[in-house]
């Protein structure tokens, strides 16, 4: 067999492996231009690509992709390094795709090389696009599952005893403002009684959904325990808390859920408690507000009580506020 012989059968078999590749492989050069795209034969999971090549990315891409495909080339270029990058791309948002891949959104996993320098050649990198939206929908499915609660779909305590760490420390570090409320259905258990546990459980998700209208959009709930939850309120001082508690107290009251019996009442007992300035342990924080619902049950039930700080002195919250008493507005 001769030289050449030897090298056009290489050739072919290099150029049926790469067209075979069920990944797509673009390369893509300095300037942003696809200059060859090999395989991405797995229609379930790709457009054909062909019809980029000769194409700038800035010609045929939204300019926010772009903008970040292009510098992630020139990083891996410049470095000479593997650069990763997970993005969402549709079809419609490619100016000349062959749409003939999967329909919608598809979240992509990208492997970005650069491409052993050629003589006379142009610096460029090779692109590897793998399809992970299954993957990342069960991702999304398995985060999802891990923070929230099943029956009313609010956070879970797992999910608030960690933002409440984190936004505990960037409060500290920003020095913003935050308190905590927490909320228990007042006797709840005589629901449970009167219409049945499956009526008590449309009533936790009844609860949640007025909740809901009355937060803001910063307010962050979960459900803590049986009947009980807690709202994160970032950026905010004390009486603002009250406000907000007060209008979840009435918004409840307010908005009985109707059964085949009759319409369901409730009423909930709030405490408050506002982060200290030098405060770093969540269980304490939690427990101020745990003792002003105890106070607000203790004391007649269908009411807001605020927290005691643990030292007056050094307290963000308001010192007329400074026991556990329920408080007039
Ligand atoms: P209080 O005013 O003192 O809070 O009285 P309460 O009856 O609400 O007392 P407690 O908080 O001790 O009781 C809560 C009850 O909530 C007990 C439990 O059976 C019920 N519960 C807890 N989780 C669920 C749930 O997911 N669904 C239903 N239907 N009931 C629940
Ligand atoms: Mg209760
Ligand atoms: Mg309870």
């Amino acid at each position: 067999m001769t030289h050449e012989n030897t090298c056009a059968e290489l050739l072919d078999q290099l150029q049926a492996v790469a067209d075979s590749l069920p990944a797509p492989v673009f390369v893509i050069d300095y300037d942003g231009r696809y200059t060859a795209v090999f395989g991405g034969r797995f229609r379930n999971h790709y457009d054909g690509g062909l019809n980029l090549v000769g194409c700038l990315m800035q010609d045929v891409l939204p300019e926010e992709k772009w903008r970040l495909f292009l510098s992630v080339v020139r990083r891996a270029i410049d470095t000479g390094t593997l650069q990763t990058c997970d993005y969402q791309l549709a079809s419609m948002e490619v100016g000349v795709t062959e749409n003939d891949g999967p329909p919608g959104p598809q979240w992509f996993h990208g492997r970005i090389y650069p491409v052993m320098p050629r003589p006379g050649k142009k610096p460029s990198a090779v692109w590897l696009a793998i399809n992970v939206s299954e993957q990342k929908t069960m991702a999304d499915r398995l985060q999802r599952l891990s923070e929230r609660d099943d029956l009313t779909g609010t956070f879970n305590r797992r999910y608030f005893m960690a933002r409440l760490a984190a936004e505990v420390q960037a409060a500290r570090r920003e020095d913003t403002a935050l308190c905590i409320i927490t909320l228990d259905v007042d006797h709840f258990k005589r629901i449970n009684d009167r219409y049945g546990h499956m009526t008590g459980d449309l009533a936790l998700q009844h609860l949640v959904a007025t909740l809901r209208v009355q937060l803001r959009r910063q307010d962050i709930l979960a459900r803590i325990g049986g009947e009980e939850f807690a709202i994160l309120c970032l950026a905010t001082v004390p009486t603002e808390a009250w406000t907000v508690a007060e209008r979840l107290r009435q918004g409840i009251k307010d908005a009985p859920l109707a059964t085949d019996h009759g319409p369901l009442r409730m009423t909930i007992s709030l405490g408050i408690a506002a982060m200290h300035a030098r405060e770093t342990n969540l269980q304490a924080l939690l427990s101020r507000a745990d003792l002003a619902l105890y106070q607000a049950k203790e004391s007649g039930r269908d009411r807001t009580c605020f927290a005691a700080p643990p030292d007056p002195s050094d307290c963000q919250g308001p010192q007329d506020h400074g026991t556990n008493q329920p408080l007039p507005p």
